[in-house]
């Protein structure tokens, strides 16, 4: 393993920015009082929540008491999703797509299992929805639409706005999970009808442990944690200030220099997805025709394993994603690039490289030359040959 790291995984995690970290120390040290105590103590810290609220609902075009700090992206969808069908027992009915994170996917799968009905949308070849789909499924029985804004493996932009619309008139709730589109696009709720929102602390620049959830004012809301008054009685326990505070600055950060670090990073994205399509064949962009975040390129190269060429650049520093999950010995292709209909032998040859606000060009020219030799030795040593279709791949079948 080589020294440096090229860290290209930042749809996976993000490294905490330095100016986070630095406002955080004060409230791991001296400033450790509880912020619901009635001293003085306790309220110095309580002005430090409210900063971190502000900052927060400033990323998203939110009102400060809109938000509700959470511990994870995952914990946000969770509340929202309980919430939305707890508020609305009589409806037994839920939307969301195929291609949704499992935070999304497995509590739906749950739902199902305790009598609700689960429409799973489809996308297209590009990973793009279909909103007459949205349309069709939303009913007078539907509890809540949840459909993400940005997908994490692909980067394709779902038209949320649109499908908060589709639900609002069929008096369905509206969720949607931003955790990969919060910090890298802009987010503006002021007159939007989307219900809920969630972010993760973790994919923008914020320690992991920490994020939140938008509930719009108003809303009819069921806490998932139950027991304290904190955060106005929606989710009970004591606040986790220094990663709160972490969180406000990230986000505080992310808004600040969104407008030059978007356009710098998607010149990266687009220079290192050019110079591996130029270089490599055999090789496609998923959701490369759809609108996507800046910062995401999913590329499959044909005939050959993501698992293969993660473990090669790996040995360089290169840091990546493949989109397989690998369940009992058995390697399953991405259930996105599944639904997007991707040939089995370019759904199993995909990585994702997911690159941040800290990243280089000199990191790109590095990745870029490094993907070609990787691929090229590893097509000479594939069951496959060097490109040529054979019997197993015509088949869809996929070895090992
Ligand atoms: N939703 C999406 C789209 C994600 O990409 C992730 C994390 O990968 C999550 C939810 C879960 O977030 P967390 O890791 O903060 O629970």
């Amino acid at each position: 393993m080589t020294e440096k790291i090229i860290y290209f995984d930042n749809n996976a995690t993000t490294k905490p920015a330095p100016e986070a970290l630095e406002e955080m120390k004060p409230f791991l040290t001296e400033l450790y009082g509880n912020p619901s105590s009635m001293h003085y103590f306790g309220g110095q810290v309580q002005k430090y929540l409210d900063i971190a609220r502000e900052r927060a609902a400033s990323l998203i075009g939110a009102n400060p008491e809109e938000i509700i700090f959470t511990s994870c992206g995952t914990e946000s969808d969770s509340t929202a999703i309980w919430s939305a069908v707890r508020a609305n027992p009589e409806r037994k009915h839920i939307v969301t797509t195929q291609v949704e994170h499992p935070a999304v996917l497995n509590l739906c799968k749950f739902l199902q299992s305790q009598g609700y009905k689960v429409t799973y949308l489809a996308v297209d070849g590009e990973g793009r929805l279909n909103l007459d789909e949205l349309k069709n499924a939303a009913t007078k029985e539907t509890a809540v639409v949840s459909i993400m804004w940005a997908n994490n493996e692909t980067g394709v932009v779902f038209p949320v706005e649109e499908a908060a619309q589709i639900a609002r008139a069929k008096g369905a709730l509206f969720h949607t999970d931003a955790v990969q589109a919060a910090g890298k696009i802009p987010i503006n709720l002021k007159n939007s009808k989307i219900d809920m929102l969630s972010v993760s602390g973790h994919k923008l620049h914020a320690p992991k442990g920490v994020g939140l959830l938008y509930a719009r004012k108003g809303l009819k809301f069921v806490p998932f944690m139950m027991g304290g008054h904190q955060e106005k009685g929606r989710r009970a326990g004591t606040e986790n200030v220094p990663y709160i505070v972490g969180i406000g600055k990230a986000c505080e950060l992310a808004l600040k220099n969104m407008k030059h670090e978007s356009s710098r990073v998607r010149a990266l994205r687009d220079s290192l997805e050019k110079r591996i399509v130029d270089s490599i064949p055999n090789t496609r962009v998923n959701g490369g025709k759809a609108e996507r975040i800046p910062n995401t390129t999913n590329i499959s190269f044909e005939y050959i394993e993501g698992e293969s060429i993660l473990l090669l650049l790996s040995e360089k520093g290169i840091c990546a994603s493949s989109g397989s999950a690998c369940t009992s010995g058995s390697l399953e292709p991405s259930h996105v690039l599944m639904a997007m209909q991707s040939p089995h032998t370019f759904a199993h040859g995909s990585i994702r490289f997911s690159i941040s606000v800290y990243n280089t060009e000199e990191e790109i020219d590095f990745v870029a030359k490094q993907m070609a030799d990787i691929v090229a030795r590893l097509r000479k040593i594939s069951p496959f040959g060097e490109g040529k279709p054979t019997e197993l791949s015509l088949n869809n079948g996929y070895a090992g």
